[in-house]
């Protein structure tokens, strides 16, 4: 059995969350002639795909708050979120120069021009606007999904110059349901015992995820789960909440660090929902491409960047997850100029007034650095909560 520690795991996954030259898939790219990487922005794609064509599914988030931004900025008027600005800097800046392939999954207007961007300004590097369905019965967005997976597979079939198969898709969906497998215990786990998994340290796990192949990240996941059982931790007395609107950009590390400083455990959250897109293990049937589709439609997150055709289950899904998690509060936290997040955010305030959960709402940007306001906020919203639970 593995002996690895908490602080061993932890630092393994900073110096992954720090490097944004992205050593570790250079390193697996350079250790097999002939191997492929294919980068993908928030929120969802099928990473299953690129893995069953045998290459490394790279996550990109955009720059945080080490990335001196130069050039990106010269790409885009300044009153948008920052995460498009903070990628070309990374593509311009040659640290993305290893990356064959880049998806940009439907999420908003400035992920969909940024792929036009990217077609334009690194033209041999495959790149694909990757759509998803907005309507969820199986024979209308579900075939128009399985199209979209299928030209996909092709794409990438063509890049590695071999068909891939229903065998390997298979395989792959095997592999990433037992990665969300261990994601979801991770989740639970924290819900459970908040103290146990700090909020920063499940963050940076799943960031691991997004750069190191999905088998190695699960066994990073299986190691964590077992030393952070084993380890005693103080509990504080903090209260319970919920963060939401941070599926994109994401926010710094010290403002995740901050909230629990503030006397809030986060027991819930959206941040890099592609580790936990498909809520449940997508059970093979032979034709994988309709399986992931079928997942796509009947069990994945909500999100503000997702489709909800039925009214009054907008909002639901957050009602839900404080019930589940058993949270006291919401955080609505969302990156300045962010249009889903932001629209959304009314419309969701209103759903937890009408069921009693308290909230408040800040915005960050990627190099946010004055975390004090926001602690200073979380801080009251803590106590609030304690003077309220306790009447
Ligand atoms: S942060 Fe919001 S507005 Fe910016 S790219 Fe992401 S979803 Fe779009």
């Amino acid at each position: 059995m593995s002996t690895v520690t908490v602080a061993a795991i932890v630092a393994r996954a900073t110096a992954l969350f720090e490097d944004l030259r992205f050593s570790a898939a250079r390193e697996w790219k350079s250790a097999v002639l002939g191997r492929k990487v294919v980068g993908y922005m928030p929120i969802y794609v099928p990473r299953e795909i690129i893995h069953a064509a045998g290459m490394l599914p790279l996550g990109i988030v955009g720059g945080g708050d080490q990335l001196e931004v130069i050039h990106g900025d010269a790409y885009y008027q300044s009153y948008i979120c920052r995460i498009p600005r903070s990628t070309i800097e990374l593509g311009v800046s040659g640290r993305l120069d290893f990356v064959d392939g880049m998806l940009f999954p439907s999420i908003c207007d400035v992920i969909r021009n940024l792929s036009g961007m990217w077609k334009l300004m690194f033209p041999h590097v495959y790149s694909r606007y990757f759509d998803v369905p907005q309507n969820y019965s199986d024979e209308v967005g579900g075939n128009y999904y399985v199209n979209e997976l299928a030209e996909l597979r092709h794409d990438l079939g063509n890049l590695r110059g071999q068909p891939i198969t229903d065998a390997e898709l298979t395989a792959s969906i095997l592999v990433y349901n037992d990665n969300r497998r261990l994601v979801r215990e991770l989740y639970a786990l924290r819900a459970e015992q908040p103290w146990q998994v700090p909020a920063a340290e499940a963050y940076l796990l799943l960031r691991a995820g997004l750069v190191l192949p999905v088998e190695q990240h699960s066994e990073m996941l299986r190691d964590y789960l077992r030393a952070a059982r084993a380890e005693v931790r103080p509990r504080r007395d903090n209260c319970r909440v919920v963060v939401t609107g941070t599926f994109c950009e994401q926010p710094p590390l010290n403002l995740i660090k901050s909230l629990e400083l503030a006397g809030c455990y986060v027991v819930d959250d959206d941040l890099l929902l592609v580790t936990r897109w498909l809520t449940g293990d997508v059970t093979p049937s032979g034709d994988p491409l309709r399986d992931l589709a079928l997942a796509f439609l009947h069990h994945s997150e909500s999100t503000a960047a997702k489709y909800e055709p039925n009214e009054s289950e907008k909002g639901q899904h957050l009602v839900r997850a404080v019930k589940r998690s058993g949270a006291e509060g919401v955080i609505f936290a969302a990156p300045s100029f962010c249009d889903p997040a932001l629209l959304d955010r009314p419309i969701l305030q209103h759903v937890l007034k009408a069921a009693g959960v308290p909230y408040i709402a800040f915005k960050y940007a990627e190099n946010s650095g004055q975390m004090q306001p926001i602690r200073e906020q979380a801080g009251t919203f803590a106590d609030s909560i304690k003077l309220w639970s306790g009447q």
